[in-house]
């Protein structure tokens, strides 16, 4: 029945399916993007009018690649044009086989990346806790066919990732992380980014961080091998002006991306920290109410804050009555991530949503509170007034 239900409210649960006319100044969305002072991106134009070179990794694109690579702690970055290519050119560099075993707790992009390769999603359920993939029902689903693990630190909660690796090194598989949600993000003191084989960031509009749109692959340690054929894949497998070595596509960030994001990252550090501050207040006035499950931060993470999500789990109100209630009053809150990737018209029937029920349940009490560096806490404290009343 909720299948059904899924299918109806599919398109709706997308934030990227909007239109602008749900952008409207008395509405407060899910989130809204990051932009520094007019006059900061406008100066950086002026240079790329100046050398007329717009794309095809010019000097805007190598100074963001070098200035992530010490911003995320990481061994490597290559820039993508956003983050759903960089993970489809990762997965074809990693030259895998078979199935790959991931979350259907995500965003569309995740599974999608591994199908669009020709590979076998295998879908792991996640915990409760803090919505990853739940690393003690990871081994069970390992075949002979199994060539990779591709888990989503989803909201910005990290992985298992000892446990993940521990299970990899032993069978080897390679670790793919899609770290979409996790810009800036340290673990134990260590870059998000350098866990695993390789982890994919997104730069997209409506994430902590932007270069309008935008993605990297990074890794732990410096990894020139990776980096070159990704850079070969983003660029049509082109290696020389007179030798084309794989089939590659078109993944290529321009100058344009790259000054945003050059921009951005300068102020990044202070979008997190008003994010904190919203976060907080979200806390404060719903913290100790029977039936809403608030977000644990972990304490060997240093977190981003970004996303609120807040689960209603025998709440007087369900999470979809909550859902309306807001939207009536123009706040667009959103059911991340409702269906279930396994849910999905494309999926469905090759999967079953009940083999993983945690997933599913997280689908159905989940609801994601609008949070971004410039919502007032007076917004927040009415938005929580509501969910409370
Ligand atoms: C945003 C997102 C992506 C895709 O990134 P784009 O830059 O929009 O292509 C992939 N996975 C997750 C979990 C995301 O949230």
């Amino acid at each position: 029945m909720y299948l059904r239900l899924g299918y109806t409210l599919y398109r709706r649960a997308f934030l990227f399916g909007d239109k602008m006319s749900d952008i409207d100044k008395n509405v407060i969305n899910v989130t809204k993007a990051s932009l520094p002072p007019f006059d900061e991106y406008t100066e950086m134009l002026r240079d790329i009018w100046d050398s007329a070179w717009l794309t095809n990794m010019g000097k805007y694109h190598e100074e963001l690649r070098l200035k992530l690579r010490d911003y995320l702690k990481v061994g490597s970055v290559q820039l993508f044009v956003n983050g759903h290519s960089a993970l489809e050119f990762l997965i074809q560099a990693m030259d895998l086989s078979g199935e790959v075993i991931t979350t259907p707790f995500s965003f569309a992009s995740t599974t999608h990346a591994i199908v669009r390769n020709g590979l076998r999603p295998v879908f792991c359920d996640i915990n409760l806790r803090d919505y990853t993939l739940d690393a003690d029902k990871l081994e069970s689903l390992i075949t002979e066919k199994t060539s990779a693990i591709l888990p989503v630190h989803v909201y910005g909660n990290v992985c298992d990732v000892e446990k993940i690796q521990e299970i990899a090194d032993r069978h080897h598989l390679k670790v793919l992380y899609d770290a979409a949600h996790t810009f800036g993000e340290e673990y134990k003191g260590r870059g998000i980014g350098s866990f695993g084989d390789a982890s994919m960031f997104s730069f997209h509009a409506t994430k902590v961080f932007n270069s309008i749109e935008g993605g990297a692959i990074t890794t732990g340690k410096p990894d020139e091998e990776l980096m070159a054929k990704l850079y070969e894949l983003k660029n049509f497998g082109i290696l020389g002006q007179e030798e084309v070595a794989s089939v590659g596509g078109n993944g290529k960030m321009n100058e344009f991306a790259a000054a945003m994001g050059l921009c951005n990252l300068r102020h990044v550090d202070s979008y997190i920290e008003k994010r904190k501050l919203v976060y907080e207040r979200y806390m404060e006035n719903l913290r100790d109410v029977p039936g809403i499950i608030l977000p644990e931060l972990n304490p060997d993470v240093k977190p981003n804050y970004a996303y609120m999500p807040v689960r209603f789990h025998g709440y007087k109100r369900d999470r979809d009555e909550i859902f309306a209630v807001l939207k009536s009053v123009n706040v667009n809150a959103r059911k991340y991530f409702y269906p279930c990737i396994n849910a999905y018209s494309c999926y469905k029937d090759q999967y079953d949503v009940n083999d993983t029920p945690n997933a599913l349940l997280a689908s159905l009490e989940v609801l994601t509170l609008p949070i971004y560096p410039d919502l007032g806490l007076d917004d927040v404290d009415r938005i929580c007034t509501i969910i409370l009343n």
